[in-house]
Formats: structure tokens, C-alpha cells, sequence
């Protein structure tokens, strides 16, 4: 007898938007395996659902994965449900998934919120195929040699981004990707709920000397780029970004379609 995971999407921010089915689901289970109990507790609370809650913290979800898996061998139905939105989506969640793929268990996908799903949709930039990046790097150097690859590749990019770097995030974008389009889609669901569209200089210019607060998704609109420069104005701008050598040699070598032995040299 196995049991079944539940991965059950929980609201971003309004308490309302949780579906008819989660909340079924959550009623049904045997036990719900959270990323934070106290935050969980608090919603199943204010639905009236009293259930047995073991904790799948992500920063030990290795750990917290096997024993979620104990339960499902002995037949338990178990729901997975993160802080905030889909799990699993720069959220705890995948490891217990492979765990039970891997040993036939079912897995029950009960869909609902994803707070980059509903910046998109709202976004106005083309939804029709779209790069989700997750977080963005914390290092300068590595947020950039992300954004040299998002120049090369062009299309729709989604990231999440705390408020704290979300300035210094725009302006490396300014930086490498021009004037680029972008929208700053900020506590969605809430009651400040906001959105910032632009190109990226008139969005810095509206948020200069302002504090940015809350939770944010960043989405940027960027051309594929044609190559118009020599190798060595290829190699001299990325210098100028900071990128280490290695990084460099590749990124120039995959942008001229020449191999990197020739860059080196
Ligand atoms: N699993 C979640 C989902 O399905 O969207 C994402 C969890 S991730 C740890 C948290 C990040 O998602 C935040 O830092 C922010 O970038 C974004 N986010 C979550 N809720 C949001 C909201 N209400 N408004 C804007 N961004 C949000």
C-alpha cells in the first residue's frame, strides 16, 4: 500500500486565493509536510483545518525528503505546501517529488497561485514562450554574465528578485542590456499591489531615492541581439563588466560562433 503526495499550491499574499480543491486536499490528507509549520498553521487556521504538520525546511530538505517518504511508504497521503505559491518553484519541493517518482508513489499536482505565472499574465510582454531564471545571482559578476546570455538569447525572462538588490539589478541591466522593456511587478495579490512598466532608465529614473519594499518579480521584454561587433570590442565591453577570463573566452566564443582557442589567443 503507497501512499500519495499532494503538491499543493497555497496563496502569494491574499488568503483568498486558495482553490476549492487545495483546501479539500488539505482536509483529506493524513499529514502536511511544510516549509515553515508556523506560517502553515496560520492558514489552516484561518480555514478551520486542524492536521498533523512535519516540517520540510529547505535548507535540510535532503534530510526532510526521506522522512516524508517514510510516511508515503506506509500508505499515508501526504500534502506538500510551501510559504507562498507553487512548491517546488524557487521553493522546497523537488527532492521529495524524485524521491516518490522514483518509487512509483503517485504524484497529485493541485494547481493555484505562482506569483511569476501572475506577473506575466499581467505583464503585457509577450507570453507565448518565456525564460523563468528563478533568483537571480547575488554577485555582480554572475547577475551579469547572466544577462550577457539573456542578450544573446533574446525573448521573455522572468526572475525573482529581492527589494534590496532590485536598483542595483536595473541598473547591471541598464548596463548590459540597454534600454531594454521591463516590469517590475511588485506585491501581487496584496494591497499595495503594483506595477512598473517601462524601459529599464525611465523605471530607475521613477524609483530613484525611492525605497523599494515588498516582494518583487522582475520580467524583461529583451531583442535578440545582431552581431554587429569585432572580436575585440566583444572582448573589451565584457572586460569592462568585470566577468572573470574563462567566462569571457566563452561567452565571446559562443556569441561569434568562433571556437574559444582562437579568443584566447
Ligand atoms: N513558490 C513561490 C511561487 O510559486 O511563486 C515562489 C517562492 S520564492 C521563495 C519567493 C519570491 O517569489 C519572492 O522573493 C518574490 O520574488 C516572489 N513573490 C512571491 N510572492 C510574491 C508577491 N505576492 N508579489 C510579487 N512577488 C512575489
Amino acid at each position: 500500500m503507497r501512499g500519495t503526495l499532494y503538491i499543493v499550491a497555497t496563496p502569494v499574499g491574499n488568503l483568498k486565493d486558495i482553490t476549492i480543491r487545495a483546501l479539500e486536499t488539505l482536509e483529506e490528507v493524513d499529514l502536511i509536510a511544510a516549509e515553515d509549520t508556523r506560517h502553515t498553521r496560520k492558514l489552516l487556521t484561518h480555514y478551520g483545518i486542524s492536521k498533523p504538520i512535519i516540517s520540510y525546511y529547505g535548507p535540510r530538505e535532503e534530510e526532510r525528503a526521506r522522512k516524508v517518504l517514510e510516511r508515503l511508504r506506509e500508505g499515508l497521503k501526504v500534502a506538500l505546501v510551501s510559504d507562498a505559491g507553487t512548491p517546488g518553484i524557487s521553493d522546497p519541493g523537488y527532492r521529495v517529488v524524485r524521491l516518490a517518482v522514483e518509487e512509483s508513489i503517485p504524484v497529485v499536482p493541485i494547481p493555484g497561485p505562482c506569483a511569476f505565472i501572475a506577473a506575466l499574465s499581467a505583464s503585457g510582454l509577450p507570453t507565448d514562450s518565456f525564460h523563468f531564471a528563478g533568483f537571480l545571482p547575488k554577485k555582480e559578476k554572475d547577475r551579469r554574465l547572466f544577462l550577457v546570455r539573456v542578450r544573446q538569447e533574446g525573448g521573455t525572462f522572468i526572475c525573482y528578485e529581492s527589494p534590496k538588490r532590485l536598483l542595483s539589478t536595473l541598473k547591471d541591466m541598464e548596463e548590459v542590456l540597454g534600454n531594454a522593456e521591463v516590469v517590475v511587478a511588485r506585491e501581487l495579490t496584496k494591497v499595495h499591489e503594483e506595477f512598473i512598466r517601462g524601459r529599464v532608465s525611465s523605471i530607475l529614473d521613477a524609483l530613484k531615492g525611492k525605497e523599494v519594499k515588498g516582494e518583487v518579480v522582475l520580467i524583461l521584454r529583451v531583442e535578440k541581439e545582431v552581431r554587429t561587433r569585432s572580436l575585440t570590442e566583444l572582448i573589451r565591453e565584457y572586460q569592462g563588466y568585470g566577468l572573470a577570463p574563462k567566462d569571457l573566452v566563452r561567452l565571446v566564443a559562443d556569441e561569434l560562433g568562433i571556437p574559444r582557442g582562437m579568443v584566447y589567443k
